[in-house]
């Protein structure tokens, strides 16, 4: 399909408007690099509300406000129209019941740089261009790889030695002419740019580059039709779609959400949102010139010369006007600027993929680590409506993030060693049995909500190897306690019939059950006369909501390990 619409370009220093043509970066008036796509809204609003339902969803869906002229193009491979995941338990461990995932790991290669690479690769493809450069940390190199050699244009990738040898390989193994770089990602940024200067070679600069910009409102689109799908009763928006209150991601440059941001502002001047969300941005602490900006007031980051982060995909030193623009955002909008330590963001990232079966990089970690933070400080508020990007998978780094021992090893001798193998499954029943349940400790969970009970349930799964036993109600879990009589009990306070109170009376009225610690979550707080009661029967309690704090999984564990020492199992 060819559309006849010119897309034009404004330059946002002076002003200046002119024809979009990727071999010229540049404003011809000015030469200004700060360049701005505009488009036909008018047309684009018409043309979306009447066919839009009926196009496939991915990226070039939304081409009419893409810088391009023929959609989708022969290079398409599924970029974009990623899944917007509702939390299952890390909302609930938050009290966050509006949390959403969009999981930019379904993109092609893993990472939400395909958006970037599948525009800007179409863009030059359109243009006749056949050979590029890009300056990386290692995703946008992987994802411009893939298209490029879709496209049949020639890819030269800068990457920082820093960045880990799987990744370097997966660029190699696309035919892309790989160099490395001896120094920080912005040093390497300048090498990749005076060599495309040099040869006169298109060079994507980032939040400087049209395709790029362009590429990350997808992002945008897709939310906002998504959770109009997944709440269309919410109260937050009566306009065609719904926009959340927060859209999170960890940055480098900051790229990502300067993209999503004039998204959003093309969708409320088109009349299809009716607010503008707050932006949540994450930096690792190692690397944090926006944060430090922001933090100080100021409009300008001062470049951070040595960024000190292991987590290198986020290690832009220098985001230049990109954080202004952002900074310009936060302030007409709303929104903050965070930073997390590498160690949260890694124990976020385990506990993502615990948790919610999401195994994301360390740089994605960083936006969750973010939000847990950010709620916790009570910036985002229990009712708001949070989506957060899941920007890439784990699977390229995979063995730096394993510590030892993460497999179980069934050794199949017996089986070899008989001549005739008549019942192999004994041999592995006999293996299996190292692995019998009984010898670990075990926890009853007493919660008579569903949701609630696998929550704990998984929370356990996560801390270790624990026997678990579950009861819907009081009576159940004292018929459970005197039989099994387990090691822990996590009891819920308010049960239809037999509540919390009255389990934990005939529990310490019994000699069975009476010196099994117990630990008491409840969602109401207590007034002084039942935490009395609490004490007295020596159980210590807990509020729905406080899952995710670190004493909980302490205490759970310091009480099963001194289970574990007095019985000598394990
Ligand atoms: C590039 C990247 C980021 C940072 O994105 P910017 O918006 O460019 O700052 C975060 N996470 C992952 C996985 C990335 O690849
Ligand atoms: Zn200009």
């Amino acid at each position: 399909m060819m559309a006849a619409v010119k897309i034009h370009a404004r330059c946002m220093d002076c002003g200046a408007t002119f024809a979009f043509d990727p071999a010229q970066p540049q404003c011809p008036t000015c030469g200004s690099e700060w360049l701005q796509a505009e488009y036909d809204y008018d047309l684009a609003r018409h043309v979306w509300l009447a066919h839009l339902h009926e196009r496939p969803f991915n990226v070039w869906r939304y081409h009419e406000l893409l810088p391009i002229r023929e959609a989708p193009p022969s290079i398409a491979m599924g970029a974009g129209g990623t899944p917007l995941l509702p939390s299952i338990h890390l909302g609930p461990m938050l009290k966050l019941p509006h949390l959403y995932i969009k999981d930019e790991r379904q993109n092609p290669t893993s990472s939400f740089k395909d958006r970037q690479a599948a525009v800007t690769i179409a863009t030059l493809k359109e243009a006749g261009l056949t050979e590029m450069v890009v300056a990386s940390t290692g995703n946008v190199a992987i994802a411009y790889s893939a298209f490029a050699a879709r496209a049949g244009i020639k890819l030269w990738a800068f990457l920082t030695s820093l960045v880990p040898q799987e990744k370097m390989r997966e660029v190699a193994i696309y035919g892309t002419r790989l160099v490395k770089v001896t120094g920080t990602y912005d040093e390497t940024k300048q090498v990749a740019a005076e060599f495309a200067r040099q040869r006169n070679l298109y060079i994507d600069r980032g939040s400087r580059s049209i395709p790029t910009v362009e590429s990350m409102k997808t992002l945008a689109f897709e939310i906002v039709e998504q959770l109009t799908q997944a709440a269309p009763d919410a109260r937050y928006g009566r306009l065609p779609w719904r926009a959340p209150d927060w859209y999170l991601q960890a940055v480098s440059g900051g790229l990502g959400p300067l993209g999503v941001a004039k998204g959003f502002r093309e969708l409320y001047q088109m009349g299809l949102i009716d607010r503008m969300p707050r932006l949540g941005i994450v930096q690792a602490a190692g690397c944090d010139p926006m944060v430090r900006a922001w933090e100080q007031g100021k409009p300008v980051a001062d470049p951070l010369p040595r960024p000190s982060t292991h987590i290198t995909t986020l290690a832009t030193g220098n985001p230049g006007r990109t954080y202004t623009l952002l900074y310009e955002y936060v302030r007409e909008h709303g929104g903050t600027f965070v930073r997390v330590s590498d160690e949260e963001a890694f124990r976020a990232m385990h506990m993502m993929a615990k948790m919610e079966g999401l195994s994301m990089e360390p740089a994605a970690a960083v936006a969750f680590a973010g939000l847990i933070k950010l709620v916790r400080e009570g910036v985002i508020q229990p009712h708001e409506v949070v989506v957060v990007n899941c920007t890439g998978h784990t699977m390229p780094i995979e063995s730096h993030l394993l510590g030892e021992r993460w497999a179980r090893h069934v050794v199949l001798a017996q089986r070899r060693a008989q001549p005739a193998p008549q019942a192999p499954q004994e041999g592995l029943l006999a293996a299996l049995s190292n692995l019998a349940a009984e010898r670990y400790p075990r926890v009853l969970i007493v919660e008579d909500h569903e949701p609630a009970r696998v929550l704990l349930r998984r929370i356990l799964q996560s801390l270790g190897d624990y026997t678990i036993l579950e009861a819907k109600d009081g009576y159940e879990a004292l018929e459970i306690a005197q039989r099994e009589v387990p090691d822990l009990i996590i009891l819920d306070l308010m049960m239809p019939g037999l509540d919390g109170f009255a389990v934990l009376d005939s529990l310490k009225a019994h000699p069975a059950t009476a010196p099994i610690p117990v630990i008491v979550v409840t969602a109401k707080s207590l007034n002084a006369e039942e935490q009395k009661r609490l004490l007295e029967r020596e159980a210590r309690w807990l509020y729905k909501g406080e899952f995710l704090s670190d004493e909980f999984f302490d205490e759970i564990r310091s009480l099963l390990a001194q289970v574990r020492d007095g019985t000598g199992k394990g």
